[in-house]
């Protein structure tokens, strides 16, 4: 019974933090003309209750990263991500922060998930408005069973530190 009634709490607070989304926009290169698109009123991303973005990462629960991420960033959105608040998810906006798009030399990182973990990966050199919405609708169903990728790593990172700290 007392399992019932936590998995039913669990779904409740889940779906309220699918429609409350606080994004931080990681936003590095041209693919943040799209993401102000989105925010504007013809696609108008509140409509998902995602419309406020954080300049703080204590204040996000969700990581849009948007744009070309370089080898010398790679330590700075691992350090957003870190700051994050719990439980959180992460947005690869464009083929840049996919997998490192055109960019096929020593300073451009082959993908953000290189630092950290990502939830939805968005295709498009940039990506239409629609194909950002459509990946919102998927993290919310992510968000609602809290499976996501990120969920996932950060479960199997806090493993295993716990069996290195028993090792100790
Ligand atoms: S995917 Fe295209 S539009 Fe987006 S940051 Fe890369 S080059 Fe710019």
């Amino acid at each position: 019974m007392l399992e019932l009634i936590t998995s039913k709490l669990e779904d409740a607070a889940n779906w309220g933090r699918k429609f409350s989304l606080f994004s931080y926009p990681f936003v590095t290169a041209c693919c943040g003309m799209e993401f102000m698109s989105v925010s504007a009123p013809k696609y108008d991303i509140a409509r998902f209750g995602a419309e406020f973005p954080r300049f703080s990462p204590r204040q996000s629960d969700l990581l849009m990263i948007v744009g070309t991420i370089t080898e010398k960033q790679g330590p700075a959105l691992r350090r957003v991500y870190e700051q994050m608040t719990e439980p959180k998810w992460v947005i690869a906006f464009g083929v840049c922060a996919s997998t490192g798009g055109f960019y096929q030399n020593y300073h451009a990182m082959p993908g953000a998930d290189q630092v950290v973990p990502v939830d939805v990966y968005i295709p498009g050199c940039p990506p239409r408005p629609e194909q950002v919405l459509d990946a919102l609708i998927l993290l919310q169903d992510r968000v609602q069973r809290r499976d996501g990728h990120s969920q996932l790593r950060l479960k199997r990172e806090k493993i295993t530190l716990a069996a290195a700290n028993a090792e100790d």
